[in-house]
């Protein structure tokens, strides 16, 4: 039987030429083969193959999405909200956003807000909008763990500038400037941090507006954590005077409303910078469903109990893992200060985070990201995310306790 086809077509695999792929941006992403989240990618393949962990490596909530922003989900698709919508997101939301972030004192409106597939979209448009290739952008080390991929991703170079812990991990304004190179665009930062779990200064935060401000850079603040917050109070760059057109703010209902999968953030800045990354999802997304912004919408303009209250639940935790830990032996933290995470210093044990990470899985059967997952700054350290109830938490910090005991 003829197929049509012609011989050298039929040839077989191993003389046909495959397509190449892209090296340039993507090609470039895994910074050396291991993209950081190794740890959580052996917890899951443990539990597939159905043993026990106790995952505390990933920043997802134990909590459920709220039965009322459900509700509001199920009744946007059930009224028929599931064509296309806006590619830069629906107007009551980005209404809804833009009211939040006005809360700060200096206004903002919605024209100035695109809706984004979580805060990583966010990230990620915010890069492309700051660097042309090759470009660089600082981080500030230790940094959430997608940010050197990130600016990878959009063809840019990262920077790490290291926090250090005797500063309590602040920006470190001074070594901030001195890292800064012709071809430098955005210093990117996020405060509340994780996996540090401080929260900026304000003073840091004007040295570095100022710091922008000089050098026509971009200020990219990622402030997914802004709720959490248990000590001390959020401050937004972009409500400091003369910043605002500075700021690109990343924002997500990710952590405040443990939506983490329902993938809905929000970029805000000028509003040029803001419909440069509408052109982006125009190529990319275009447009978010239509049922999951309305649920947004819920969250932000109904439910801000829901909010508080979650954000309640990660303080009793932060404080539950503290008392636990008791700060002395071969496990210590600094109290974090907000979000959901705290930051155990295993040095005492002469292990690498990594190598810490490794065994404490291995021989325990407890997930926790290892510090050298966030950069360099962290080496040595544990992130735990606090996303099981405090007795859980207070028996897992114990096992890790036992465990660096042994090891010191
Ligand atoms: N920024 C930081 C600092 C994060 O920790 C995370 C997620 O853990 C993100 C951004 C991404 O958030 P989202 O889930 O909204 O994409």
């Amino acid at each position: 039987m003829t197929t049509g086809i012609a011989a050298e077509d039929r040839a077989s695999s191993d003389t046909a030429t495959a397509p190449a792929l892209s090296g340039r941006a993507l090609g470039m992403l895994g910074p050396g083969g291991d993209d950081g989240w190794g740890v959580l990618y052996r917890a899951r393949r443990l539990e597939a193959a159905g043993e026990t962990v106790v995952n505390l490596a990933v920043g997802d909530h134990d909590i459920h999405t709220d039965p009322a922003i459900l509700d509001a989900m199920d009744a946007s698709a059930r009224a028929g909200h599931l064509g296309y919508t806006s590619v830069a997101g629906i107007l009551p939301l980005r209404q809804a956003v833009a009211a939040r972030l006005s809360r700060g004192g200096v206004p903002i409106g919605p024209e100035a807000v695109q809706i984004t597939t979580g805060g990583q979209g966010a990230l990620f448009t915010a890069i492309m909008v700051a660097l042309d290739p090759g470009q660089s952008c600082l981080l500030l080390d230790p940094f959430y763990a997608s940010y050197e991929q990130t600016v990878r991703a959009a063809s840019g170079e990262p920077i790490a500038v290291p926090t250090r812990a005797e500063d309590g991990f602040q920006p470190d304004v001074a070594a901030i400037a001195a890292a800064l190179r012709p071809d430098t665009r955005a210093i990117l930062i996020n405060t509340p941090n994780n996996p540090t779990g401080v929260v900026y200064a304000r003073e840091r935060l004007e040295a570095l507006g100022a710091l922008c401000r000089r050098h026509g850079l971009w200020l990219i603040s990622d402030e997914v954590y802004e709720s959490q917050v248990f000590d001390g109070a959020h401050v937004s760059p972009r409500d400091l005077p003369g910043l605002a057109g500075h700021c690109l703010v990343v924002g997500s209902l990710s952590k405040s409303h443990a939506m983490t999968g329902a993938r809905l953030g929000w970029l805000a800045g000028p509003e040029e910078a803001v419909a440069r990354g509408g052109d982006l999802a125009t190529a990319m997304v275009y447009g978010l469903p239509g049922f999951i912004q309305d649920a947004g919408l819920a969250a932000l303009r109904d439910h801000a109990a829901v909010e508080q209250a979650i954000a309640a639940r990660y303080r009793a935790r932060r404080d539950a893992v503290m008392e636990s830990l008791g700060n002395a032996g071969a496990v210590r933290a600094a109290r974090p200060a907000a979000g959901m995470y705290v930051l155990l210093d295993i040095r005492a044990t002469g292990l690498s985070g990594s190598a810490f990470a490794e065994r404490l899985l291995e021989e325990t059967r407890i997930a926790a990201m290892p510090g050298e997952s966030f950069g360099r700054a962290a080496a040595g350290h544990l992130r735990v995310a606090l996303v099981k109830p405090e007795a859980e938490l207070s028996a897992a910090i114990a096992t890790i306790r036992a465990f660096a005991e042994r090891l010191a």
